[in-house]
């Protein structure tokens, strides 16, 4: 399969030796300390496909405002349909012909022939490039895939891009409202910068951006700042255009009066961002990481991470930028869809060699070199925590706008594409996340000029299956009864995951033939050591409730003054009309530069802002997320003795113990408030 690998030199210090067999002990021995345990590597070997490549001169530009699926475009243009059943590949036939003896030896096995269950009915209609990796999950489920829809509602629909693909109003669908919105370049940095503001210390996994052409004056007069404070300082930043993807449209410069910026600045917004000039490099070569993580649950947050992703090479090796090689895309992006073109890409034959490899053959590879890869793990975990933090409270209002309380939806939950990059330090570093990552299990080759065959792809079948599987097994809503059965018997199980140990090591099960399952639960697990961080969650709790009109995402003048007055915020410095003029003056400036003009009002941003602010002249002189703590606090304090009120007035008392609060927020509520719990840290309830 190594059709152009050219002769490589193992970089000093890095030899090619990490045997396949350790890496499978390795990731087991990561996870255990992390919560990750044993590794994809442990599954069953299947055959191989390839992620889409970038047809670069011959695909056009991807349109401004579209949902991309990786590698989508060229799909429908260059290759036939997919077909409606994949033809069985040598591992899985191997892997089928074992379920089937297990089958007869049991004389049962699918939900179906037990004759008590019905299977799992899942609609693959719109499953677009996922298609083949999701056909081969459903046969080893046994589930039932409707490839063409179907009239009676199904248990889970499966969206290749977005979930405005159908109308649904029941059962599962994979893609959360609002999500291809959240994770574009422009709004990921808002929201993390957001983030950034009230806690500097644990965000600075992200490199510092700047969003062009808003903050480009920003952008000219803080590099100038800092190098008049380090006049060695010689910086290297990389633009990239919101709407691209597959590196599409991106470039490196030196220097904030680039010429190149000008035309950026007039035509796409985009966001330009500290290039990190020293990567980790395996080979010479500087690689990237690309992790799947299911959001399985917005409210309450249920975050699972796969113990294995996939690392992407570039081809040429890596030298720190200077003027001569910043236009070197083999040597700076690492994006597939690029380095395909290079004559030097080598199509993987095994998991740990090639331009595209597990990651768990990275680790393994690290800890033969004695890194501390535990370490590595556990900052990863932290960064993927931390990043979902700060998308789900505008995640929360798209959520309550497309399916309001009370309306009928579907749940929803779905598979994210983190993009990271580790530093030479080994600090891991977000580069992006991706809301449709390329689920592709198969590459194009081009036999001869403009003749392409498609191939299979080892690596990406076995990391992208086993995600798309289990997370089909997370989400199983006869499981989700069972949970619920469980809870009423004498010994309930103590965890959910008992309960996937339960299914899975249970030789009746009908999950006893699959592997133990590649996705491991980080939130709530680490739910502790993280929700001090969910201040703007809080926020977008405050907010949501003064929306008002269903189905709208922007708060209006009067939903303000009731925010406001309901949480006792104005007071002799603060008039109604002073709060007007703030509503008047935040809302307008987020108009103009916010993309979404559905409506007209105040975005959750605007009201984050104007929240800032309201704390900062509240509460002098602390940390702002302190004073933005004390604030929400304050809030929720008033809010619940206005809940209880109006309960009590409904004839119904109501036992409820208001929010604890720390000292700030308990002596500006007054003395009707209750006893000083602790720090505002640990007031969330
Ligand atoms: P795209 O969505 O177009 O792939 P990315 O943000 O993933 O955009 O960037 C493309 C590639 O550029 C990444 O895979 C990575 O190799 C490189 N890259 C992106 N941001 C940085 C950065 N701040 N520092 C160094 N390299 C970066």
């Amino acid at each position: 399969m190594s059709r152009n690998s050219p002769e490589r030199e193992p970089a000093a210090g890095w030899e090619v030796d990490a045997a396949a067999a350790a890496t499978e002990s390795l990731a087991a021995e990561a996870g255990e300390q992390l919560g990750v345990d044993a590794g994809a590597a442990g599954e069953p070997e299947r055959p191989e496909r390839e992620e889409q490549p970038k047809a670069v001169g011959r695909a056009p530009s991807p349109a401004p405002r579209r949902a991309p699926e990786e590698g989508d475009a060229r799909v429908v243009r260059r290759l036939p349909p997919a077909p409606p059943l994949v033809p069985p590949r040598p591992a899985a036939r191997a892997l089928s012909q074992l379920v089937k003896a297990r089958g007869r030896s049991r004389g049962r096995g699918s939900r179906r022939s037990s004759g008590s269950v019905r299977p799992v009915t899942v609609d693959s209609s719109k499953a677009r490039t996922s298609l083949d990796a999701l056909k081969i999950s459903l046969r080893q489920l046994r589930w039932k895939e409707f490839p063409f829809g179907r009239r009676l509602p199904c248990d889970i629909y499966w969206h290749g891009v977005s979930f405005r693909d159908n109308d649904i109003l029941s059962g599962q669908v994979n893609k959360f409202p609002g999500m291809t919105e959240m994770v574009r370049k422009i709004t990921l940095s808002r929201a993390l910068r957001i983030m950034q503001n009230l806690f500097p210390e644990e965000y600075n996994f992200y490199p510092r951006s700047w969003i062009l052409p808003e903050e480009f004056q920003l952008f000219v007069a803080q590099v100038q700042t800092v190098k008049d404070g380090d006049p060695s300082w010689r910086p290297t930043f990389i633009v990239k255009p919101d709407s691209g993807c597959q590196g599409d449209g991106i470039y490196l410069i030196k220097d904030p009066c680039d010429g190149r910026l000008t035309g950026t600045l007039h035509n796409r917004p985009a966001v330009v961002q500290e290039y990190i000039r020293k990567p980790l490099l395996i080979d010479k070569l500087k690689f990237d990481i690309r992790l799947y993580v299911l959001l399985k649950s917005l409210d309450p947050l249920e975050i699972y991470i796969a113990k294995d992703g996939l690392s992407r090479f570039c081809t040429e090796p890596y030298q720190e930028p200077n003027p001569q090689n910043l236009h070197h895309v083999f040597m700076h992006l690492t994006n597939y869809s690029l380095n395909i073109h290079s004559g030097k890409f080598v199509h993987s034959d095994s998991a740990s060699t090639g331009s595209k490899r597990t990651f768990s053959s990275i680790l393994c590879r690290l800890s033969s070199k004695g890194v501390d890869i535990k370490k590595v793990w556990s900052d990863i975990i932290s960064l993927v925590i931390k990043t979902v933090i700060a998308l789900t409270p505008e995640l929360k209002v798209f959520y309550q706008s497309d399916i309001p309380t009370g309306r009928p939806g579907p749940t929803c939950f779905q598979i994210l594409g983190f993009d990271i990059i580790l530093m030479k330090n080994l600090k891991p570093m977000l580069l992006e996340v991706n809301a449709n990552p390329s689920m592709r299990i198969e590459h194009e080759y081009e036999l001869s000029p403009g003749v392409f065959e498609n191939i299979p792809s080892l690596v990406d079948e076995e990391v992208k299956v086993a995600v798309i599987r289990d997370t089909l097994r997370l989400m199983d809503p006869l499981k989700k009864k069972k949970e619920i059965q469980s809870q009423q018997v004498e010994k309930p199980f103590t965890s959910k995951e008992d309960i996937n140990c339960e299914l899975a090591g249970d030789s009746d099960s009908p999950e006893a033939h699959l592997p133990s399952i590649c996705l491991k639960q980080v939130f709530p697990k680490y739910a502790k050591q993280f929700n001090y961080l969910r201040l703007v969650d809080r926020m977008a709790n405050l907010f949501i409730r003064f929306l008002g009109i269903k189905g709208t995402m922007k708060l209006g003048p009067t939903g303000f003054r009731t925010f406001i007055r309901n949480c006792k915020l104005s007071s002799s410095s603060l008039s109604m009309a002073a709060v007007d003029i703030l509503y008047i003056d935040i809302t307008r400036r987020w108009n103009s530069v916010t993309l979404d003009q559905r409506d007209t009002g105040m975005c959750l941003q605007a009201f984050v802002e104007a929240f800032f602010f309201l704390a900062q002249r509240k509460f002098k002189l602390q940390p702002l997320h302190e004073q933005v703590a004390s604030l929400i606090d304050l809030c929720e304090y008033h809010l619940s003795l206005l809940d209880e009120k109006r309960l009590c007035r409904r004839g119904r008392p109501h036992q409820r113990n208001p929010p604890q609060m720390n000292r700030e927020a308990q002596s500006a509520a007054g003395s009707s408030a209750p006893q000083i719990i602790g720090a505002s840290k640990l007031s969330h309830s």
